[in-house]
This record gives C-alpha cells, structure tokens and sequence, in this order.
C-alpha cells in the first residue's frame, strides 16, 4: 500500500501563501520522492481552483481536495459546501469529522454519518476522522469511543462503498497542541482500528496518524506497521516543512 501524505490546511494561507508553496514545490520537484506514496492537499475551499489550476500549470502529482462538506446536494444552508459540488468541481478528496468540526461545530456522529453517506455514494474518496479526547484517554475509553465513532460514523453504509474510505486516527489531545501519541499509543490504536475493519468488513482499508506530525518525528511515525501515511495540519502550511515530512525516508 502506497503511504498517503496528506495536508489539511484549516483556515490558513493566502493566494501568496499558496503561489510560495508550489512555486518551491516547482523548484524543487526532483528533490521530492513520490515513490510509494501520495500526497495529497486540501486548501481552503475558495482558493480550490487557483490551488488546482497551479498544480495542473506546474504538472505536480498532488491530489486537491477539501476540508468539509454537507450532506445535502442544494438548498438553504448558509455558508455550506454540497457533496454534488464537491463532484462538480473535481475535488479529488474530502475531509469528513475532523475533530474541529466535531467539537467547534458541534457535529455529531449522527451529522456526520449522513455526510459519509452523500460522499460515498458520490465515490468520492473520503477521509474520516476520528479520535478521543484527553479525559476519554485517561478514563481509558479510548476503544469504545473510536469504535462507536466507527460504527455510528459508518451506519447504513453498504461494504462496496466503505473501499473510498480512508480512516485519520487524531487524538484530540495531540492536534496542533505539539504533543504528540507515542509510537506504542499510534501502534495500539491503528492495529485495533484495522482489526475491527478486518473483522467486520473483511477490508484493509488505509490509516492515517495525525497529531502534531512534524519533521523531527515522522520517521518514527511512519514506520509503524499499521500507520498507512499521516494527516498533517500546522507542518505542512509551509514547503519545506512539507518537503521533509514527504521525504520521511531521506536524511
Ligand atoms: C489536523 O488538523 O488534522 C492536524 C493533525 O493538525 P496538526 O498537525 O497541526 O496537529
């Protein structure tokens, strides 16, 4: 399986930010080791066609998506993007349940198993998040919250669909707070999530560590075993952060 390099941007980088970002990228595109891996970016929603349009220009292998979206296809939702959009504009991915919108936003798994729904459906590849919280962890509650997250994330949704499904393990407790799970933590966690897909869906589906990954600790992330790539916010705002968090496996 190809490790997945992905960015979650949040509410950051400008059209500056992001004519800096792939202008280094263009620079310096032979440094960049795409061998078994796939990167992929998801920029503010806004700026989606002049993120895509510079990566088409430059010829890049990056994947472009977005951050959230709604289940429903149109209507009077204020300020919400639909999944069809989504589908329209070519997104190649979509973040569902990140832990901001979970907690800013007050989505629950109920939400967000509607929008798991629309964007399945429409195969569009889709990153879930899930994770528990400082208190949940120290009340040793990690395994039941992930997996009614899962369960009620993945309600009523057909085995078929669930092959577009990459699952983010993000501790709240490690999200832009520099703190990040222990390898033995992200181990114990990933082989109890790919267990339960194993068991219950008989799919070895990708997952993904995210949690204040960083240059300084990649290499130790991504060698675990069942860590399938990572999500990154805060490093991968800036190339060359990114660079080297892509080019784990160079000194
Ligand atoms: C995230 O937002 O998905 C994330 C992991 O953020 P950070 O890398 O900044 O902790």
């Amino acid at each position: 399986m190809n490790k997945i390099i992905a960015a979650n941007w949040k509410m950051n980088n400008l059209k500056r930010d992001i004519d800096d970002f792939l202008d280094k990228f263009n620079k310096n595109r032979e440094s960049i080791n795409y061998k078994n891996r796939e990167i992929l970016i998801a920029p503010v929603s806004i700026y989606f066609d002049y993120f895509k349009n510079k990566v088409e220009k430059y010829k890049l292998n990056i994947q472009v998506g977005l951050q959230n979206c709604h289940y429903e296809d149109k209507g009077a939702f204020t300020g919400e993007i639909s999944p069809l959009m989504v589908a329209d504009i070519n997104a190649d991915f979509v973040i569902i349940g990140h832990s901001e919108r979970r907690n800013l936003f007050k989505e629950d798994d109920e939400f967000i198993n509607k929008k798991l729904i629309a964007t399945l459906q429409k195969n569009i590849k889709t990153i879930f998040c899930i994770g528990e919280k400082l208190e949940q962890r120290e009340n040793n509650e990690t395994f039941d919250i992930l997996k009614s997250q899962i369960e009620n994330g993945l309600k009523n949704i057909p085995n078929a669909l669930i092959s577009n499904l990459i699952v983010a393990y993000e501790p709240v407790w490690a999200i832009g707070t520099g703190k990040t799970a222990t390898v033995n933590q992200i181990e114990e966690v990933h082989d109890f999530i790919k267990d339960f897909f194993k068991k219950n869906i008989a799919i070895n589906l990708p997952i993904l560590y995210g949690g204040s990954v960083k240059p300084s600790n990649i290499k130790d992330i991504i060698n675990v075993n069942s860590v399938d790539g990572v999500l990154v916010g805060g490093a991968s705002l800036k190339f060359e952060d990114f660079q080297k968090i892509i080019n784990f496996d160079k000194e």
